[in-house]
């Protein structure tokens, strides 16, 4: 079906407003580029003032193509989309739509969420409208456009009902209409998939697919947050990889020129993912030069090297570290973890703290696409509870945060210490929400490594008895 108010992507004019409106004042300048960032920075208020959790990004989005920004949870994905759409205001840099620096909410792109923010007192019918509402469309006219972009997303006959009466598939089609019945420039979507179970988000992500490819989407460019590689590989003409170390920068863009529709089986699809997979858990350049190590440089991973500011924990309990080297182990020792993946139904990425945590213990190594367990990692995931637990202290200690609490409880009389001395400390470097993960997961591994405890009512570490202190070296 070819409904009136749809244009082919990349050729027709952009109309934010329904057909029959007045047009709307002529674009500046038609080079294509819908939205582009020039040395964007964003920082959020921490102890020291200001954190930097984007640095120096440069992004350009044209017509006709899928931008995905991909990284790990907290490389600050959500904070650049929210940049590109208007919603925060850049530190420093710049960032224009269609050549217009913004100086509020970026007209030319609507948003859609992970979860599905919709108004639970109003039908879809009304959901849909409420974006034209906003921009002062007439009722018929709201009515008519939301029809059709209902129609167009698959949710004719549920008009009249109300999200609680939708499963979550059908209500993140809500989310999409209503984005799309304004006819953005460009759709922007922070993670759209995520919230839903696998079968659904691969058939919504399919019928997307088809609509874009078809000409049949009512947009000129789409950029897509996403933590999934497989499904970055699938949807973006282009994917902008974001590292998180120590701050959020692009850390390789990598084009897709695989045919569409795409082909999930096919070799260079498996290759694509491989690449994308080795950006993404390689160090960044500036820390592994490649070839012989340059002697005036650092590598900040090295033990003796490695610091509280360039060695955030993983967010990795020491159960998913352990059932991860186990599964290596029970592999004969290594594995190509996109096949352990698949194996276990997980997303590559959802298994990437667990793989930075035994790669931050000594316990595993990259090589290519493998990782492979080291001498340590062996030990560590044959021993039974008690060698473990000492295996586990051993290695634990040589990570930053976790040596920090360790040595300032030694030196404290009476050997309680408060977290909040901790928790000053690391927000020097890291934000709020990034220091309580990184708190959680060092009270997790120091209970385990029977190195100090942790007394929430009282919010003070302490020295486990059981094991008064004979770990460290
Ligand atoms: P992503 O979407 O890639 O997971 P975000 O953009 O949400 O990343 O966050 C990037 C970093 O910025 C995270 O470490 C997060 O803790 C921090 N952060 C996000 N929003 C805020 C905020 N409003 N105030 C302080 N820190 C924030
Ligand atoms: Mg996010």
């Amino acid at each position: 079906m070819r409904l009136p108010f749809l244009r082919p992507a990349a050729v027709a004019p952009v109309a934010a407003v329904p057909p029959d409106s007045p047009a709307p004042p002529a674009p500046p300048v038609d080079d294509g580029i819908m939205l582009e960032t020039v040395g964007l920075t964003k920082a959020y208020a921490g102890a020291d003032g200001e954190l930097p959790v984007l640095s120096g990004i440069d992004l350009t989005v044209r017509s006709g193509e899928i931008v995905a920004l991909l990284g790990r949870s907290g490389s600050g994905k959500s904070t650049l989309l929210r940049c590109l759409a208007g919603l925060l205001p850049p530190s420093s840099g710049t960032v224009r739509y269609r050549g217009t620096p913004l100086t509020g909410a970026n007209p030319g792109t609507a948003l859609v969420f992970q979860t599905f923010a919709l108004l639970p007192w109003l039908t879809v019918r009304q959901n849909v409208e409420l974006g034209l509402e906003a921009r002062g469309v007439p009722p018929r006219e709201r009515a008519r456009a939301a029809d059709q972009a209902i129609d167009l997303i698959g949710l004719a006959g549920f008009e009249s009902a109300y999200p609680r009466e939708l499963s979550g598939g059908m209500r993140q089609r809500v989310g999409f209409a209503r984005a799309l019945v304004v006819e953005p420039d460009v759709l922007m979507m922070d993670e759209p998939f995520s919230a839903l179970d696998v079968l659904t988000a691969e058939n919504l992500r399919g019928e997307l697919m088809e609509l874009w490819e078809s000409g049949q989407f009512p947009t000129r460019a789409v950029v897509l947050v996403t933590h999934n590689i497989e499904e970055a590989v699938l949807m973006a003409d282009r994917i902008v990889v974001l590292g998180s170390r120590p701050y959020g920068t692009i850390r390789e863009t990598v084009e897709v020129d695989l045919d569409r529709p795409r082909d999930r089986d096919c070799a260079a699809f498996d290759e694509l993912v491989d690449r994308v997979y080795r950006i993404m858990t390689g160090r960044p350049k500036e820390t592994r030069p490649p070839g012989r190590p340059d002697p005036g440089r650092a590598d900040a991973n090295r033990p003796d090297r490695r610091t509280l500011a360039t060695t955030p924990l993983p967010t990795a309990s020491v159960d998913g570290l352990s059932g991860l080297a186990e599964m290596i182990a029970h592999r004969g020792g290594r594995c190509d973890l996109a096949d352990l993946a698949d194996e276990l139904g997980l997303d590559i990425d959802d298994m990437l703290p667990q793989v930075d945590a035994l790669d931050l213990l000594g316990f595993a190594e990259i090589h290519g696409d493998d990782l492979l367990l080291t001498e340590d990692g062996t030990a560590f995931a044959h021993a039974d509870v008690q060698d473990s637990r000492a295996l586990f202290a051993a290695a634990a200690v040589e990570v930053p945060l976790v040596r920090l609490i360790t040595n300032s409880l030694r030196g404290e009389a009476g050997a309680t210490v408060r977290a909040g001395f901790f928790r000053d400390l690391l927000a020097h470097h890291y934000t709020s929400e990034q220091v309580d993960r990184q708190l959680e997961t060092a009270t997790d591994w120091g209970r385990y490594a029977g190195l100090f405890g942790y007394d929430a009512a009282r919010r003070e570490y302490r020295l486990d008895e059981a094991f008064p202190g004979t770990m460290l070296p």
